[in-house]
């Protein structure tokens, strides 16, 4: 989960981090309160900012300073609904302006090819670090088992080159962001630019973190800040019931046990709707509605719960249901949709749109036999993954 600047800022404060003051406004009027408040208590200049997931919010327009409160109204106006980068602008940070000396660049980062944790500092800071030359940068490896104390925190600075009169500052600030990036279990602390101000801090003028969800069962504090507005109510569903589903803009609900088999049926779906397309055929222009992946159990509970996301998306017609049996057999998938079937159908919301069943791998033959036999309504089992998706995308166009 990607945090949003003033979400950082905020984490990089509970940490001690030296950032600006400021609040979020969501409309001109708050804006304008927030920047009287500051001008009351001494601000010379005020900042609003644009709040989105991207960078490059300043060269759109996005970050403007204002001398007044009346300036900061007008100018929360504008960038309030403002587009950038394809994200729309709901709320704006109004924060006390600050007298930049200098720009500096400063992230801890998980560098996955190395399997370590890497720094990266530089005096070149405020522009996109692809491009600052390479000589200009410090890359510095630091060991998960180590991590960072001062003395190598100011070892870092030295070497992306800071001033001496701003060591003392940035040591301090990256041992603190250290604290963040692994209390918080981050897989990305970014601080674009860190600042040296006229008067001789260093502070944190911009910040970029990335959560890893992974972390979420031991980090109960992330849940609040997850962006609720934006999630699509569909995966929001999913995912209070442990599904791992995304939701895709086509017409054939995809089911499967395990995320590879599940990425290549969204291929085969999408290539035998584009393939029929061309060829005229019934079917054509279909495609995948989701990602689900109900894993290796596949109980009939996660079944009937993942039958009920898929269909309580309108746009799906059909549903394509890959199973490769392996530790659970398909002779208990098979079971499973049956039980789902029934467990539905007692919630109110029987299956009722057609189901394109392949079961291959383990006892394949009595999952078959268990389908056949049981006779649910709309089921049709076709045993080669190619003619199952070609069969499913000819019934989503049908329902269309
Ligand atoms: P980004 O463009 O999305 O990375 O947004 P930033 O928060 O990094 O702001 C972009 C640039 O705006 C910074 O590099 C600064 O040069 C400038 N800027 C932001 N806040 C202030 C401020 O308080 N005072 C001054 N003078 N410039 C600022
Ligand atoms: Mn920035």
């Amino acid at each position: 989960m990607d945090l949003f600047e003033h979400q950082a800022k905020e984490l990089f404060a509970e940490y001690g981090v030296p950032v600006p003051t400021g609040k979020v406004a969501h409309t001109p009027q708050e804006a304008r309160a927030i920047a009287a408040e500051l001008f009351a208590v001494g601000s010379s200049k005020v900042v609003v900012k644009a709040q989105v997931k991207t960078g490059g919010r300043g060269k759109a327009g996005g970050v403007k300073l204002a001398d007044s409160a009346d300036e900061a109204e007008q100018l929360a106006t504008q960038i309030l609904g403002m587009d950038i980068k394809g994200h729309t602008v709901h709320k704006v940070l109004v924060e006390e302006g600050s007298a930049i000396a200098q720009e500096y660049y400063f992230s801890f980062l998980l560098d996955r090819a190395n399997r370590t944790f890497l720094s990266i500092c530089s005096v070149e800071g405020g522009v996109e670090i692809e491009e600052v030359p390479h000589d200009r940068l410090a890359m510095v490896p630091v060991s998960p088992l180590e991590g960072i104390d001062r003395a190598k925190a100011r070892e870092i600075a030295e070497q992306g080159r800071l001033p001496q009169e701003a060591l003392d500052g940035a040591a301090e600030l990256i041992e603190r962001l250290w604290a963040v990036f692994t209390d918080e279990d981050a897989s990305l602390v970014e601080v674009n630019p860190m600042i040296l101000t006229a008067d001789g801090q260093v502070k944190a003028l911009d910040g970029k973190v990335s959560l890893d969800d992974n972390a979420s069962f031991r980090q109960d504090d992330h849940e609040k800040l997850e962006d609720k507005a934006a999630a699509d109510p569909l995966e929001a569903a999913a995912k209070a019931k442990d599904l791992n589903y995304v939701k895709l803009d086509g017409s054939v609900g995809i089911i499967g046990n395990g995320a590879g088999l599940v990425m290549s049926t969204l291929d085969v779906v999408a290539y035998a709707g584009e393939g029929m397309k061309g060829a005229g055929e019934v079917g054509g222009g279909q495609k995948p509605a989701n990602f689900l992946d109900i894993g290796g159990g596949a109980s009939a509970e996660v079944m009937a719960n993942g039958l009920e996301i898929v269909l309580s998306d309108a746009d799906v017609k059909s549903v394509f249901v890959n199973v490769f049996g392996g530790i659970t057999a398909c002779d208990a998938v098979a079971n499973g949709i049956v039980s789902a079937y029934k467990l539905l159908a007692d919630r109110g919301e029987a299956v009722d749109r057609p189901l394109v069943v392949r079961l291959d791998g383990n006892n394949a033959e009595l999952g078959r036999k268990i389908l056949t036999d049981a006779a649910l309504p709309g089921v049709q089992q076709v045993d080669t993954m190619d003619d199952a998706a070609k069969r499913a995308a000819e019934l989503a166009a049908a329902g269309a």
